[in-house]
């Protein structure tokens, strides 16, 4: 891993020379249209649960791999289940057993996937910056699809969320919502709010223990509550976050009994909220501490939603990512 990118430093586009997105590296600088259309063809893909999945080949012969440095199961296997419904080749790469452990670089890595005909790279890495960095260097019919980026970017989780908050709340214009818990180390919350602000949500609250929280120069335009109470006063949208122990050193992992006293979503808690609140987590859940069981399983709860939104979203982006690789290719 010698040739990892300096964080920060490395910025290259999501866009081919037509201005299309070729990557989706982050939600960050999509315009409300492109945010749309791609929530429109994600609702196009979505099935209810006991209706057949949606499938097409618009990935026929396309090889989709996918490279997790870091640990998932569920993100892993909706990409999975996407690709295969769009008609495409998959093949999964454990790199925590693989080339690393060999000594070999990431670019090599690409480098044979690109040789064996992958189109479409889905990464997934503790560390920021691999997804920009290996997009700068891949052959132009290859395509980089971030699956989570260290604290800092979780696309396809974004618009999952937006798509699930959309479905069952309308304009974005007139919701509140609240993002609640380990903000300082959750992809997902930023990714949401890249989302959210550009879909021009009303309003968007924060709340968390105070060294959980972003920095100010982050998440411009929210507003920032310290009280759990006072946050969900009114809303139509709790979005809890799962604490990243995997991100924290152990001084700073609070007590679980403590953190869901304070700020755990608790029946009694939601009924601050509207009444029609929706209760949103990414998964997976640490059910007693961000959330009751009561809530995670209760009739405001979506996160199944979220679940089955975040197959189709996936299978959204495939197309359309591959699709515009695709026009790139035929250009000059
Ligand atoms: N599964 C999501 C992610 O990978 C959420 C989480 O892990 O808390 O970012």
């Amino acid at each position: 891993l010698s040739k990892r990118p300096t964080p920060g430093l490395e910025q290259s586009s999501q866009r081919g020379h037509d201005g299309r997105l070729r990557h989706l590296i982050s939600l960050a600088g999509l315009s409300r249209t492109e945010l749309t259309e791609l929530l429109d063809l994600s609702q196009f893909y979505v099935r209810t649960p006991g209706e057949l999945p949606a499938r097409d080949q618009s990935l026929a012969g396309h090889t989709v791999a996918n490279l997790f440095f870091e640990p998932s199961t569920r993100t892993r296997v909706s990409f999975e289940l996407a690709a295969r419904r769009l008609g495409a080749d998959v093949v999964n790469l454990d790199m925590h057993s693989s080339s690393r452990v060999k000594g070999e670089t990431v670019l090599d890595t690409i480098y044979t996937l690109q040789a064996m005909h992958a189109d479409v790279l889905v990464m997934r890495d503790a560390e920021p910056g691999l997804p920009a960095f290996v997009a700068g260097r891949v052959a132009p019919h290859v395509s980089i699809l971030n699956a989570g980026e260290a604290h800092l970017s979780h696309p396809t989780q974004g618009l999952l969320d937006a798509l699930t908050i959309r479905q069952h709340k309308g304009e974005f214009g007139a919701l509140k919502v609240l993002l609640v818990g380990d903000l300082a180390h959750s992809r997902v919350a930023r990714s949401a709010w890249q989302a959210l602000a550009t879909l021009g949500t009303g309003e968007i609250r924060l709340a968390g223990p105070e060294h959980l929280l972003p920095e100010d120069s982050e998440f411009t335009g929210v507003t920032r509550f310290a009280d759990i109470d006072k946050a969900l006063a009114d809303v139509d949208v709790v979005m809890a976050l799962r604490i990243q122990t995997e991100r924290m050193s152990a001084a700073h992992i609070p007590d679980n009994a403590a953190y869901c006293r304070e700020f755990g979503i608790t029946a009694e808690r939601l009924k601050l909220a509207k009444p029609d609140a929706i209760v949103m987590h990414p998964g997976p859940m640490n059910r007693g501490v961000e959330i009751t069981a009561e809530v995670a399983d209760g009739p405001q709860s979506v996160i199944q939603a979220q679940v089955t939104n975040g197959v189709a979203v996936r299978m959204a982006v495939l197309a359309t990512i591959v699709r515009n690789a695709h026009s790139q290719r035929k250009a000059p």
